[in-house]
């Protein structure tokens, strides 16, 4: 796809960021570039149109950016998944190991019903710790998750294989 190599370069790196050592893909330069903010976006609703979608999923917080405007393109509704005590109403929560730690997201009870399906939107896959966290999420409501769809996949680390055979999509790939 020729649109992907634009999105590729609007995609601005940043060395130890946020601690030393580590090269952090800032996405935000791609949404100053109308036409890689909008190609990103049009590959996603192209590819996710027919699949009956119900709904669209975002992680914060760049899944609330990238995650609106493809649920609405592609007739879905949208669904936060924040950091903990961000959400006022009743949650449902799932905790996951981070290299130190843990860190945890949740959802709203309600927000997403048993049967439905769910399309994760995201900006990056490095570990696949979040994205394992929101498919156990998301499969505890009874509902299906189709696909996880990310701008960037970091491939040395190997995070899809954290997902149980659950189908990743993303559009630029970095080592
Ligand atoms: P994982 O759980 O290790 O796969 O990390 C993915 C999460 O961390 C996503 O929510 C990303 O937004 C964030 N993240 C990790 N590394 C980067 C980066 O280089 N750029 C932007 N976000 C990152």
């Amino acid at each position: 796809d020729s649109r992907v190599a634009r999105i590729d370069a609007a995609i601005r790196v940043i060395p130890d960021f946020p601690k030393p050592g580590i090269l952090f893909r800032d996405v935000t330069t791609l949404l100053l570039d109308h036409q890689a903010f909008k190609d990103s976006i049009d590959i996603f609703v192209e590819r996710y149109k027919d699949l009956k979608i119900d709904v669209v999923a975002g992680i914060e917080a760049r899944g609330f950016i990238f995650g609106p405007p493809v649920a609405l393109a592609i007739g879905a509704k949208f669904v936060p998944i924040r950091k903990p005590r961000k959400l006022p109403g009743e949650v449902i929560s799932e905790e996951y190991t981070l290299e130190y730690g843990t860190d945890c997201i949740e959802m709203h009870v309600g927000a997403i019903q048993s049967g439905e399906r769910v399309l994760i939107v995201d900006d990056l896959i490095a570990t696949g710790g979040t994205l394992q966290a929101a498919i156990k999420l998301i499969e505890r409501v009874g509902a299906e998750v189709v696909e996880c769809a990310l701008l960037v996949g970091l491939t040395d680390l190997k995070g899809h294989l954290k997902l149980g055979g659950k189908p990743v999509f993303v559009l630029v790939e970095y080592e």
